[in-house]
């Protein structure tokens, strides 16, 4: 990757002169079923961008409970878009057409205006659980029905295709708004890339600007995403085989729950509930043998698998985790 981005051909990206970055945004655009693409920062900014083209300020989102846009992005789209949530109680971040429906609301001149449904691909939060491409495109319709715009943020799209077997595209096409995230499964050290209409993308470079997010010689970053795209994508799928590795080896050592049952992608939970230890003497015990697992509360501990953890270190952290937690 690093050679790949060492001798990208570069220009000036704000000006729409950078090679690299506009093969990576014509790709991605392919690959997502969308007219076009815009290279940003950071996945974040795709899905702030996204909702200020959307949104006019007091306009609503509707959206899982547990998404990454509701409760790890600073609250950026009340603070930037003037936008608020109208979240779904939801155990895996996945809800149905019906859900979206119910949580529309009616127009009335004291309610506030329903403007988007927000997706998760994967839901994060929900375990990395994958939403089935029927039933993507079953909210994306609702959304069209009800005049609102469908946004996925596809941070871990790359995950859920593979996983499931199916294109990016079958997930993001009947989308007015998505995006893949290059920093995470697939191993960029930057970059996020948002798609859609030519007429949504128009208007995402004039926020692009605004928020910082326009650069200059960006193809050595670029480099990078169409480097994953060819070498780092299939791949994924080793990560979703760690995942479950990991899950089979420690499931029910000195009590410890999984979440999801079955792992699907390369995101799981323990459930520390019933375990003599709380999360944060496990992750103590656990540095001090160079493994590293998230905190999320006392009981509950994140897993997540990618391409700088291999087969057998997953099963060294695994068999330290079920050590420390059968001798607590
Ligand atoms: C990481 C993540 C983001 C934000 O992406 P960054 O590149 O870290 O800004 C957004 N949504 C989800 C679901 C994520 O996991």
């Amino acid at each position: 990757m690093l050679a790949a981005m060492c001798c990208a051909p570069v220009g000036d990206e704000q000006r729409g002169e950078d090679p690299t970055v506009l093969a990576l945004n014509e790709r991605v655009a392919e690959l997502l079923g969308q007219e076009e693409a815009l290279f940003l920062p950071s996945g974040t900014m795709c899905n702030q961008i996204a909702f200020l083209v959307h949104c006019r300020p007091g306009d609503e989102i509707i959206v899982a409970a547990n998404a990454h846009v509701f409760g790890s992005e600073g609250a950026g789209a009340s603070a930037l878009a003037g936008a608020q949530f109208r979240p779904i109680a939801t155990a895996d971040g996945l809800f149905t057409g019906a859900d979206a429906a119910a949580a529309i609301r009616a127009p009335r001149n004291r309610s506030p205006r329903s403007r988007v449904i927000s997706v998760e691909q994967t839901a994060n939060r929900g375990g990395g659980s994958v939403w089935p491409a029927a039933q993507l495109a079953e909210v994306a319709e609702v959304a069209r029905a009800h005049g609102l715009a469908a946004h996925m943020d596809g941070a871990r799209l790359p995950n859920a295709a593979v996983a499931s077997g199916t294109s990016m595209a079958d997930h993001a096409r009947h989308y007015d708004s998505a995006w893949i995230d290059l920093s995470k499964g697939l191993g960029c050290p930057v970059g996020g890339v948002l798609a859609g209409s030519k007429a949504f993308i128009e208007e995402a470079w004039y926020w692009k600007h605004r928020l910082g997010g326009a650069m200059r010689q960006a193809g050595f970053l670029a480099a990078a995403g169409l480097y994953a795209l060819d070498h780092n994508y299939e791949r994924l799928a080793e990560d979703h085989d760690n995942a479950r590795l990991f899950a089979r080896l420690v499931v029910g050592a000195g009590g410890v729950g999984i979440f999801p049952a079955e792992v699907s992608t390369n995101i799981l939970f323990l459930d520390l509930t019933n375990c003599v230890l709380d999360a944060n003497a496990v992750a103590a015990r656990l540095r001090e043998h160079g493994i590293r697992l998230g905190v999320e509360s006392p009981t509950r501990m994140r897993v997540v698998t990618h391409l700088d953890a291999s087969a057998a270190q997953i099963e060294t952290a695994a068999r330290q985790l079920v050590r420390i937690l059968e001798h607590p």
